[in-house]
């Protein structure tokens, strides 16, 4: 039985991208691995063509904390300040983060079924402000919500304040707007909207800002300025994970023949609303208003009278693997990501697979003739 994640990364590998593992062994001082990681940097800057010539990718050996940590690390000067806008487990993550740097910051904080609080950041922003980057999570995963950056980013623009946003759960199947977000660099991972294996992660910045020779970092392996100096020069810093290496680029190679970020958009669409139209016909329930629920994943709030543990290991044994909710979220939703290589009738016999769980659990499921 092939096992579909729909958990939210690491995902489902295509063919193509798991055999691409299997290349040959590489010294990472070998031009070979020179040119491999030159061809990744250069594809991940074109995921987003206008990005391409203002923006450098580098590449960090770790998941997609690792990159964030890089980037909130490295890129917020000691005497500046930042302010995070959090909505949900990654926004306060990246404040820990801050915290344990010991770097100067503020949170301006919503529970997580709340849209970012943007008329506060907007608030705290007018005068004399002495905040350097704004810090936001463009898709929050916690709960799907797809944060509205629009506003955010335009208020970025006028205070001129640089933003850094967690994109690790969007990058290369949502929307980016460079420009009018005043963005000087994302974080994101191989393998969530990429399509990859876990194990490399990566910062796109500014290229100006990364030509700084001063560096902030809090630590040497997550140093960006060093690691971009190391990569431009040819080669990595310390040992990466050659194989995952390949295996991105393999992705990245996939994501551009399938049509790019706004094809993989289209399909999380359409894979989301299967899942959304079926479960809801169940008598499911979403968690945010639909028109709030990101492409990627959806939460719905658990079943009555059904613990999370039993319908996870019944959707299992049928294929299928789901997500609880983290946090003050635990027990009470779950969450299906749609990321991964996935058809929409993999996403029809989850709705199918799901009906006949909540009915074996003895939950309560409007009984349809015909499941869909
Ligand atoms: C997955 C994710 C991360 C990073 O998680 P890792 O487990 O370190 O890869 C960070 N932010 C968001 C929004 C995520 O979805």
């Amino acid at each position: 039985m092939r096992m579909r994640l729909l958990n939210p990364g690491p995902v489902t590998l295509s063919r193509r991208v798991r055999e691409s593992l299997m290349g040959q062994d590489l010294c990472h001082r070998c031009p070979e691995f020179g040119d491999l990681q030159s061809d990744v940097r250069a594809r991940l800057a074109a995921v987003y063509p206008e990005a391409a010539q203002h923006y450098a990718a580098v590449l960090v050996t770790g998941s997609g904390t690792a990159a964030v940590e890089a980037m909130v690390g490295s890129l917020v000067p000691k005497d500046g300040k930042a302010l995070v806008v959090a909505n949900g487990v990654y926004g306060e993550r990246i404040a820990s983060m801050l915290q344990i740097h010991k770097t100067p910051y503020e949170v301006i904080r919503s529970d997580a079924e709340q849209p970012m609080n943007v008329a506060e950041v907007d608030r705290r922003l007018a005068g004399d402000h002495g905040i350097s980057h704004v810090i936001a999570v463009h898709h929050e995963t916690t709960t799907g919500r797809l944060n509205v950056m629009s506003v955010l980013g335009e208020i970025c623009r006028e205070r001129q304040v640089s933003l850094l946003l967690d994109a690790v759960s969007s990058f290369g199947g949502e929307r980016l707007d460079f420009e009018n977000w005043n963005l000087q660099a994302c974080a994101a991972t191989a393998n969530k909207c990429l399509h990859g294996v876990p194990g490399v992660s990566f910062v796109l910045a500014r290229r100006e800002i990364l030509k700084m020779s001063e560096s902030n970092a809090p630590c040497l392996y997550l140093d960006l300025f060093r690691n971009f100096r190391e990569q431009e020069a040819g080669y990595p810093l310390f040992t990466p994970a050659v194989q995952v290496t390949y295996a991105l680029q393999e992705a990245l190679r996939e994501l551009e023949e399938q049509g790019g970020w706004q094809r993989r958009r289209q399909q999380y669409q359409q894979r989301s609303e299967v899942v959304r139209r079926g479960l809801l016909e169940l008598g499911q329930e979403l968690l945010l208003d639909e028109q709030h629920c990101s492409p990627v994943l959806t939460s719905f709030r658990m079943p009555e009278g059904i613990d999370f543990d039993n319908l996870y290991r019944e959707l299992k044994a049928r294929g299928f693997v789901i997500y609880p909710g983290q946090r003050a979220l635990n027990g009470k939703i779950f969450r299906i990501a749609v990321m991964g290589d996935l058809t929409e009738e993999d996403m029809r016999e989850f709705v199918r697979a799901f009906h006949e769980t909540v009915s074996c659990l003895g939950g309560d499921v409007i009984a349809l003739a015909a499941p869909v």
